[in-house]
């Protein structure tokens, strides 16, 4: 049995240096379903060419598709000890389609990153600045948030009938955070 534990929280909430700390640290892949959509865009794949225009715009790319890359990347050795997931589920279609393979690999617990909206715009704003990313713009930040609370929100109740959820204060000291975040791994 391969654990998964899922990192919910909105953009730019620094879910993705927390996941890549915490999953070296533990021996754990980091599967950020943001990253593997931006490499199949710089590697013109047809997944990359569907999913650019719509990622520009900060919308969700189709469940089918993350949801099918997602099962594709979990059938790899390194996720055998386990997976850190990093921006999935986002829908409460993509958290069902974990639900269907929970023998194999089931959620052990989600961390929801909570930080105020007004700090998050301006970290998403200073990170466009190096990031090169084409939706950290004020534009699509904002479709970006809605989406966040009409359609990922709503996935931290469906959590918490389970008894999963770890909420973690995602503000301050990177460090601080992550000794919050890994105690509760082993
Ligand atoms: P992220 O790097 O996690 O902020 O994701 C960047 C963009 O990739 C999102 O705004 C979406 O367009 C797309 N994306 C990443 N993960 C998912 C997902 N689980 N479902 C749908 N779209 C996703």
């Amino acid at each position: 049995m391969s654990e998964l534990k899922i990192f919910l929280g909105p953009p730019g909430a620094g879910k993705g240096t927390q996941a890549k700390k915490v999953a070296l640290e533990f021996g754990l892949a980091h599967i950020s379903t943001g990253d593997m959509l931006r490499d199949h865009i710089s590697n013109k794949t047809d997944l990359g060419k569907i999913a650019k225009s719509v990622m520009d715009e900060g919308k969700l790319v189709s469940d089918d598709l993350v949801i099918a890359m997602l099962v594709e990347r979990l059938g790899s050795n390194d996720c055998k000890k386990g997976a850190i997931l990093d921006g999935f589920p986002r829908t409460l279609p993509q958290a069902k389609s974990l639900e269907e393979i929970k023998n194999k690999f089931p959620v052990s617990k989600v961390f929801v990153f909570e930080v105020d909206e007004e700090e998050l715009v301006q970290r998403i704003l200073l990170r466009g600045q190096t990031s090169g990313r084409s939706d950290d713009t004020e534009e699509s930040i904002k479709v970006r948030f809605e989406i966040y609370s009409q359609d990922t929100e709503p996935l931290i109740d469906f959590y918490n009938q389970q008894d999963k959820v770890v909420k973690i204060n995602a503000v301050g000291d990177i460090d601080e955070i992550y000794h919050n975040i890994a105690k509760h791994f082993n």
